[in-house]
């Protein structure tokens, strides 16, 4: 069984939705998460913050050294960019709220269903292709390392 988590950022305006791997962590380790739009002020270089394209998910140092050793790290190694990159804290989605474009995305190419089925299952194979490809050049840090 896999958790999620859903947090909205310090400004309030945007939802990310958090995916803790191989249930080492849990949202106890969520500090706080900033959208591009509340990320502006904070200091990019404070320990414990992953930075992905304007977004920022901080996470407490405190939980995450208790339980690197669950995570195969010693406590003196591990940082917030590791525990990302290795999916212990990490988006559900490729991005923050891909959870939430994704559904908007899939209702609009499913009204083709009921019309055109064939152009349905087209629509939708060249939009799983173009949202890999836009999420590569947009620069996300999940699309890169994956
Ligand atoms: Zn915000």
């Amino acid at each position: 069984m896999c958790q999620s988590y859903r947090k909205v950022c310090a400004c309030g305006q945007n939802t990310s939705e958090i995916f803790f791997g191989k249930m080492v962590l849990d949202e106890k380790v969520v500090a706080e998460v900033y959208c591009p739009k509340c990320s502006l002020p904070i200091d990019p270089k404070q320990d414990g913050r992953v930075w992905d394209n304007g977004w920022v998910l901080q996470l407490n140092m405190d939980v995450v050294r208790i339980h690197a050793p669950s995570m195969g790290i010693s406590p003196e190694d591990v940082t917030a960019d590791w525990v990302f990159d290795n999916g212990y804290a990490t988006w559900v989605g490729m991005t923050p709220d891909d959870f939430q474009k994704r559904e908007l995305e899939r209702s609009e190419i499913q009204k083709l269903a009921k019309t055109d089925l064939r152009a349905y299952i087209n629509t939708l194979r060249e939009w799983g292709l173009n949202r890999e490809k836009r999420f590569v050049q947009e620069g996300w840090r999940k699309a890169k390392t994956s």
